[in-house]
């Protein structure tokens, strides 16, 4: 944890002091990206089927999955609301000169919309999702498959105890590839800041839309500090530092690779291992949560949509915030859990709100930077969510009395 922190600090330095060299070192955190990645496929599938044969009887499904879509619900609008409470307060929109963005001429037509994100949950083929790394769709089969295992009774052992042992030995190799997370994460961070220019260039970035980035920020500390840690508190009774210690290698990945799939190895390892919440829970609740459970982009979505309309003098009525309310849930569940996913599902927010699309273009140029700090956030809230699942499963009898111990 220390040398991932400080990987993420000598990388920050260097790619803001020095970035050609920054950029230079940015194959290392490729290198650590693809590592990362090339595990997320068999893992997801496999800890899926695990988690769902583990529940022991295919109807607990049904409580588990209701305690975790209501969790991921509860949490977004929580998100959502304190995003529109500071972007309507600190007004960071007002006076802003939009045009000087390159335009982002994009129709929501070309992104999907809500047809095509209904349609991505299902695959008519599993090896082309595989290849692309989509995940909704490996889950919803991983589920199926899994929740079909367990009503195989003394038949389905053979199977599972092969799941099991892949799972050990993915789990093993996550914690191979996490020796090479101080290097990794300080090539990714070296080598995206230096790309952006150095210092001078991000400050430039910063000083344009320094205001709306603020109120990102501080809105996405607030939930994570204050709400989440209240939810993890009162609904999982863990304590917030301890558990922050466990995830800290999880969110240093995610700030650095900006991808919440990419960083569910790492989630995983954190929230089973050094937390000690219970497999079932988390190999359930964390790979779904890494794809639909999105607090900071959902905030991140509706303020600037607010940030944006202020701008153009736009009032938005109590009807249209509402309107924006939800859409802005829906384009954070559709959005996938890699790189800048967040700004190509805004489309569906400013459209729906009736935003023209042209400002994008100015977002996009800030976007990669508040992209880590929201990715952070979407993390953190997927495994408060697994420590809330895991609490109230138990305390409703919804596990079963034996759930495996953590692997590893
Ligand atoms: N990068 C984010 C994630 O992976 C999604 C987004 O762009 O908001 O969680």
């Amino acid at each position: 944890m220390i040398g991932i922190g400080a990987g993420a600090v000598m990388g920050g330095l260097l790619g803001w002091l020095a970035p050609e060299a920054g950029a230079a070192v940015g194959i290392l955190g490729e290198l650590f990206f693809r590592l990362l990645r090339s595990l997320v496929v068999p893992l997801v599938v496999i800890s899926m089927v695990c988690g769902v044969s583990s529940l022991g009887d295919v109807r607990r499904l049904g409580g588990v999955g209701g305690l975790t879509l209501g969790y991921y619900l509860l949490s977004s609008s929580l998100a959502l609301f304190l995003g529109l409470l500071l972007v309507s307060g600190v007004q960071p929109g007002v006076g802003v000169d939009l045009s000087a963005g390159e335009g982002l001429a994009r129709s929501a037509g070309e992104v999907g919309g809500w047809r095509e994100m209904v349609k991505s949950l299902f695959s008519p083929n599993l090896v082309s999702a595989a290849a692309n790394t989509e995940v909704l769709p490996l889950i919803l089969f991983s589920l199926a498959f899994g929740a079909v295992l367990t009503t195989l009774g003394a038949e389905g052992d053979a199977l599972r105890s092969v799941f099991e042992g892949a799972n050990a030995v993915i789990t093993k190799l996550v914690h191979l590839v996490m020796w090479t997370a101080p290097v990794g994460i300080f090539g990714l961070v070296a080598g995206r800041f230096g790309a952006a220019g150095g210092g001078e260039e991000i400050l430039a970035l910063l000083r344009g839309l320094g205001l709306f980035a603020l109120v990102v920020i501080a809105g996405l500390l607030v939930h994570a500090v204050l709400t989440l840690g209240a939810l993890l508190l009162a609904l999982a009774r863990t304590n917030p530092l301890r558990y922050l210690r466990g995830l800290g290698p999880a969110l240093l990945t995610a700030f650095g690779t900006a991808s919440s799939v990419a960083t569910l190895p790492v989630t995983l390892q954190g929230v089973s291992e050094e937390s000690g919440v219970s497999a079932a829970s988390s190999r359930f609740v964390l790979p779904l949560g890494a794809t639909i459970n999105m607090d900071g982009t959902a905030l991140y979505e509706a303020v600037a949509a607010v940030f944006v309309a202020q701008a153009l003098g736009v009032e938005l009525s109590a009807g249209s915030l509402v309107l924006l309310f939800v859409v802005s849930t829906v384009a954070s569940v559709g959005a996938a859990g890699i790189p800048e996913a967040g700004l190509v599902t805004m489309v569906i927010v400013f459209e729906t709100v009736g935003l023209p699309l042209e400002p994008l273009g100015l977002l996009l140029t800030i976007d990669w930077f508040l992209d880590r700090f929201r990715t952070a956030v979407n993390v953190w809230g997927d495994a408060v969510g697994a420590a809330v699942v895991a609490e109230l499963a138990e305390r409703y009898d919804l596990l079963p009395d034996s759930a495996p111990a953590p692997a590893g």
